[in-house]
């Protein structure tokens, strides 16, 4: 090659590597270009959420075009299609996984008016990379035969030798396991959190299996006392329309855990989005998600997916608000996201498989 390029007359060359550097400059022919669309790349998947888009088109005359699919998978793709992807916003749930696609390079810091004042601070990446449009709790469920609440106090007290072979928890691969843990190191330091992950280590009634619901399912079956879940699992439960599922929940009580005075209150996650890094349609993407925030798609999103509405105001869906008030711990969800990889290394290091 080299051979052949001295060979060429010094104008040829010329145009060679004139064409050579421009060629990054024009767009690539699979290059999405801006329209009146808005393109959502989606680990959600809830049968009212299309007609919560619908609102948006309807109010903005912006098409929302969805792909649907498992958050590995989206990111999987967000990565493979690169500058060329037609993606404007990436949605999923917890902190902890928009934390690692902003780390990826996915995602880009946006500023919005409307956003900054209608979620909370702290559940909005500061640098715009992303935002929680839904809040679940990570809450401690109990066994109302067997347990009163007045036994449960912190996340912490979990950890106590009081409760060795009763306490049922999912595995340590679960992002939302990672982001409570995350968010005691912030709260406790490493060492402490490392002594807590030991307790709990000490205290499972079995070996980590299954979700949140099967922690829930074991509890009503006796082969534990408490569990660590996110509250919706329970709420879906009490609102099933099969009565063994009903039946379930109603052996179970829920506590919110670090209530008490000088305590930082429970762990609260989100389900958020943020702009993809390279948006074709970026002052679309930035619209669709302050749609998000308004007052009646709050309440959509929130209630579709059975967690709390993040904009002050927007009232809970009856059924969540009738497990009572709490103060949730006020961290920003952007630290327990960063500190993922040291939650996993901890509990692993404790045998919390
Ligand atoms: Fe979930």
């Amino acid at each position: 090659m080299r051979r052949y390029l001295r060979g060429l007359p010094i104008l040829a060359l010329a145009a060679l590597v004139a064409a050579a550097t421009l060629t990054p400059l024009a767009a690539p022919p699979t290059r999405a270009q801006s329209t009146g669309e808005v393109n959502l790349y989606s680990a959600r998947h809830y049968d009212t959420d299309q007609s919560l888009y619908d609102g948006f088109t309807a109010q903005t005359g912006i098409a929302v075009n969805i792909v649907q699919a498992s958050e590995d998978q989206l990111v999987e793709r967000l990565r493979n299609e690169g500058a060329n992807s037609p993606a404007d916003i990436f949605l999923t749930v917890d902190a902890g996984r928009l934390w690692r696609a902003q780390e990826a390079g996915l995602l880009q810091g946006i500023r919005s008016d409307v956003l900054a004042a209608r979620i909370p601070a702290n559940l909005s990446e500061p640098e715009g990379h992303w935002f929680g449009f839904a809040q679940r709790a990570r809450v401690i469920a109990y066994a109302k035969d067997r347990v009163s609440p007045a036994q449960l106090s912190t996340y912490e007290a979990l950890a106590d030798p009081a409760w060795q072979g009763r306490v049922l928890v999912r595995s340590s691969s679960n992002v939302y396991n990672q982001s409570l843990v995350g968010a005691l190191i912030e709260a406790n330091g490493l060492e402490a959190t490392e002594r807590w992950a030991q307790g709990i280590a000490n205290n499972l009634a079995r070996n980590p299996q299954g979700g949140d619901t099967d922690q829930l399912l074991a509890l009503a079956a006796g082969e534990g006392d408490v569990a660590l879940t996110n509250m919706y699992y329970y709420v879906r439960l009490l609102k099933s329309a099969k009565p063994e599922e009903r039946a379930v929940a109603e052996q179970i009580g829920i506590f919110f855990p670090n209530q008490g005075a000088g305590e930082r209150g429970t762990h609260v996650n989100v389900s958020g989005a943020g702009v993809t890094a390279n948006s074709p349609n970026r002052a679309n993407a930035i619209a669709f998600l302050e749609y998000l925030s308004s007052d009646a798609a709050q309440l959509s999103f929130a209630s579709a997916s059975n967690e709390y509405p993040v904009v002050e105001g927007v009232a809970a869906d009856p059924v969540l608000a009738g497990l009572g008030q709490f103060r949730p711990d006020p961290i920003n969800a952007r630290i327990f996201g960063a500190n993922n990889q040291l939650a996993l290394l901890t509990m692993n290091k404790v045998g919390w498989r």
